[in-house]
């Protein structure tokens, strides 16, 4: 049995959900009141991906982050993988994707030069107060390079697993 250890970045905008995603995937939890992780530290969730697999996954989730603050090369070292989140009733947490995938790109690159498989993740999408369009979306994840998006309620449980299993077949197939 071969086991993959991946390093994988949760990224985006503070209160767009990053904490409340890591801790529902981790621990099957959507509640407001686990304390709050200060800084940069790490999860770690193992799957049986197959027979002859096996992942063990270090979720890096930056706490704290207010607004966009381009992270110390340090933090990307190793990644393998990368979550950008945004909340689909924030413009501005959506526009500032760009500069978190741009920070991603120009700090972190796997071996071979090809910057890092990354997913976005459009979050809240249980709430009403919806400002970000389907089809900014589209064209936003399509320019950027990213390997595609979704749209997650970490707090209805809506398509968590589905998008760590998508990143993570992207990671094992490059
Ligand atoms: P972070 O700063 O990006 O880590 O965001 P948090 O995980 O701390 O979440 C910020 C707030 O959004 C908290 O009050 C969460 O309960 C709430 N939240 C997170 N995900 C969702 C979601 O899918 N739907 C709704 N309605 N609220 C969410």
């Amino acid at each position: 049995v071969t086991e993959h250890l991946l390093k994988i970045l949760i990224i985006g905008d503070g209160n767009v959900g990053k904490s409340s995603f890591v801790h529902r995937y981790v621990n099957g939890q959507f509640n407001k009141t686990y304390k709050m992780t200060v800084g940069v530290d790490f999860s770690v969730k193992l799957l049986n991906w197959s027979e002859k697999e096996k992942v063990r996954l270090q979720l890096w989730d930056i706490a704290g982050q207010e607004r966009f603050i381009s992270m110390t090369r340090i933090y990307y070292k190793g990644a393998l993988g990368c979550v950008v989140m945004f909340d689909v009733t924030s413009s501005s947490s959506f526009l500032n994707c760009r500069l978190w995938k741009q920070d991603l790109d120009n700090k972190a690159m796997l071996l071979n030069g090809d910057s890092i498989p990354c997913i976005l993740l459009a979050n809240k999408c249980d709430l009403t107060q919806r400002v970000v369009s389907a089809d900014s979306i589209n064209r936003f994840s399509k320019a950027n390079g990213f390997v595609t998006w979704m749209e997650t309620s970490v707090k209805e449980n809506k398509n968590v697993e589905q998008a760590m299993r998508r990143l993570v077949q992207e990671i094992l197939s490059v």
